[in-house]
């Protein structure tokens, strides 16, 4: 690798720059012996709340079974169909068809690849039980509108949150227009520990007292038990995400800030840069944008040290190792599989310096101006 080379995750420094804070978190939670369901759960429990304004946040082990947990403390399973978005992780779909439910894909809107809210009313049929968007790449779906469809066909909406904490719609916030909202703590995204981790925020006490007891081998009380997981947020991972999360509102406006520089320095070149509507705030989990060439810009980009990443290069509906496969019901969703096609993610995160990313946007400007030579030059 070039001596200037630029990875694509920033944890291991955002580590180093909290070393003194985040070694003695967990140096004090080894002393203290309680490690599963103590004490600083509870407390990042309550300071997570309170960052989303939301009254109740249970931690679970993943991104992946706060989904689950939801959707099977709200009663969704065999025989409910929960509308979806392809363009997302597989973890969200892969949730659903846990729960023993089906998803149902609508394509994406080709503006802001969140799920298109005009297509979401030709998917509902009578067993339709919710709606899952996605906040995908830290920008939030439309909730005012899939609330109002919602609302008018008697759905669930879960917002899959896992890429977008600290984000905010256009006068509303995450979860304001929801049932639940899923976070996930996985290490490279906005908040993340040392592995897995993941939690549900939500204002329904009733549903949160539920996902408590499923997240424990469905018990609330020693001994006694119903069926449930064994799904929950460690303490040594929760003592480290109370060190970060107090971080978290100063990274998204340096996320912001590099976004604006590769917007400006991108303004010219020869792709589709990310669209962010008026009102929304935007915390840049990935910076997304998509060319004709991909392959070719990622090819450039790598040769050159710097790792661009795809999200995601195979839609969901698109995968073969699937229960669903490819059923005829679900409709081609053209928009998803061009960005399937052409998305390619540049290096963003908080500890990116600006001379960094100046050089990310120096070299797809190099690729810009000699991509046919250089295409040439790959036959
Ligand atoms: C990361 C992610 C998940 C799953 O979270 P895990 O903590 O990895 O289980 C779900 N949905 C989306 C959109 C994600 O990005």
């Amino acid at each position: 690798m070039p001596e200037s080379s630029i990875g694509f995750y920033g944890h291991v420094k955002q580590y180093h720059n909290l070393k003194a804070e985040i070694d003695q978190a967990i140096l004090d939670v080894l002393e203290s012996g309680s490690y599963v369901l103590g004490p600083q759960l509870t407390k990042f429990e309550e300071e997570l709340a309170r960052y989303m304004k939301l009254q109740e946040t249970v931690g679970v082990n993943s991104g992946t079974d706060a989904l689950l947990l939801v959707f099977l403390a709200l009663g969704l399973g065999p025989g409910d169909e929960i509308i979806t978005t392809s363009n997302t992780f597989f973890a969200t779909a892969e949730a659903i068809w846990l729960a023993g439910a089906t998803p149902v894909f609508v394509d994406s809107d080709p503006k802001t690849r969140n799920i298109d809210v005009t297509k979401i009313d030709a998917a509902i049929t009578s067993k339709t039980r919710a709606i899952v968007p996605v906040h995908l790449y830290g920008l939030t779906a439309n909730m005012r509108e899939i609330a109002k469809i919602a609302k008018a066909h008697d759905l669930f909406v879960v917002e899959d949150c896992a890429q977008a904490i600290g984000a905010r719609g256009d006068q509303f916030a995450i979860g304001e227009l929801s049932d639940a909202v899923c976070l996930s703590f996985i290490i490279q995204k906005n908040l993340g520990c040392f592995g897995d981790g993941g939690a549900v925020a939500t204002n329904n006490k009733d549903l949160a007292t539920n996902i408590r007891r499923l997240r424990n081998h469905g018990s609330s009380k020693r001994s006694y038990h119903s069926i449930g997981y064994n799904s929950r947020l460690d303490d040594i991972h929760a003592a480290v995400l109370r060190v970060k999360l107090k971080r978290l509102d100063e990274w998204s406006e340096r996320r912001r800030q590099i976004a604006r520089l590769y917007d400006q320095g991108l303004a010219e070149a020869p792709m589709t840069l990310p669209f962010t509507p008026s009102g929304y705030e935007h915390v840049y989990h990935l910076y997304v944008i998509e060319s004709d060439e991909r392959d070719g810009l990622q090819a450039y980009l790598n040769s050159k040290g710097i790792t661009a990443l795809t999200h995601y290069p195979i839609a969901i509906h698109q995968q073969e190792g699937v229960p669903w496969g490819r059923a005829a019901r679900f409709a081609s969703l053209p928009v998803t599989e061009k960005s399937a096609a052409s998305v390619l993610s540049l290096p963003m995160y908080p500890e990116l310096t600006d001379k960094e990313v100046e050089h990310v946007i120096e070299e797809v400007l190099n690729w810009a101006a000699n991509r046919e030579a250089l295409s040439h030059q790959a036959v």
